[in-house]
């Protein structure tokens, strides 16, 4: 006789990551990027969404909020029932959202990794300046890791130079900060991680030829997978870059702008 005793053995044994980010209808970034990235980890993306977007490969168009409190409630449910292992945070919508999304995943006690999504590669603005001051003040105190590139580590604190924006962005709270150089010029891109307890750690990466459209959220997004899946911070902050630079390797063309990250199987 088939005996189903055990079939529910293996439930839960994929971590989950709870993906607060937004819908990118090109692909190349946001939640499609969280979904790729953290499925080619071998994890489970538990996807919400904070804002529709209107955008191509070269620029967004229009970035639209999702109502906070259905935000709430898809997180409650999923709350309920899921166990999450990691939260990674993306584009945001307003600052109502911050207020409902932090006290949710504030006492979950698991990583959090927020990528401050704050303008579009193309140029355009993606937050108002209360959401960075929400940010600031609500999200950055109980972030694990922040990814921002240069330029947003520059618009959450003012600061002259990487080393003292990352000085402010930890004296906020956040415990880890890697600032991303894909935005800044030099034959290297330079990324570099900061944190309290350390002298900062600098990593090197060919610049490719090409430009990128979600590269961002792909490595906010990989880091996030293998801090669920209990990796220590600084071989997750590496490895991720790693995997990260194989999918720019392999970018393909979805459409006129900027190439996405390939981050299915690399082969
Ligand atoms: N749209 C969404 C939903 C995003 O999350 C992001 C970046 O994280 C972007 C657009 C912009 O991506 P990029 O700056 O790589 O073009």
């Amino acid at each position: 006789m088939l005996t189903l005793i055990g079939l529910g053995r293996t439930v839960g044994s994929r971590q989950n990551i709870l993906c607060v980010s937004g819908l990118d209808p090109t692909g190349g970034a946001g939640i499609q990027a969280d979904i790729e990235a953290i499925a080619a980890a071998g994890a489970h993306a538990l996807p919400v969404i904070t804002s529709l977007t209107v955008q191509n490969t070269t620029n967004v168009l229009l970035s639209e909020a999702v109502d906070a409190s259905l935000i709430g409630r898809q997180i409650d449910a999923l709350l309920a029932d899921c166990r999450i292992d990691a939260v990674k945070i993306g584009l945001l919508g307003n600052a109502a959202q911050i207020g409902t999304i932090v006290p949710r995943i504030a006492s979950l006690g698991v990583p959090i990794v927020c990528d401050p999504v704050l303008r579009a590669g193309g140029g355009t603005e993606l937050a108002t300046a209360e959401l960075v001051g929400s940010m600031r003040q609500r999200l950055l105190p109980i972030t694990t890791v922040l990814t921002p590139n240069a330029a947003e580590a520059r618009r959450l604190v003012p600061a002259t130079n990487p080393a003292a924006s990352a000085a402010a962005l930890l004296a906020l709270g956040c415990m880890n900060v890697l600032i991303t150089g894909g935005d800044e010029p030099g034959a290297d891109v330079v990324n570099t991680w900061y944190t309290l307890r350390r002298e900062p750690r600098a990593y090197r990466w060919p610049r490719l030829p090409e430009t990128f459209h979600g590269a961002g959220c792909t490595l906010a997004a990989a880091l996030a997978a293998r801090l669920a899946r209990g990796d220590e911070i600084g071989a997750a902050i590496e490895d991720a870059q790693h995997w990260t630079q194989a999918t720019l390797q392999h970018a393909y063309a979805a459409g006129r702008g900027r190439r996405i990250p390939y981050r299915l199987d690399h082969g």
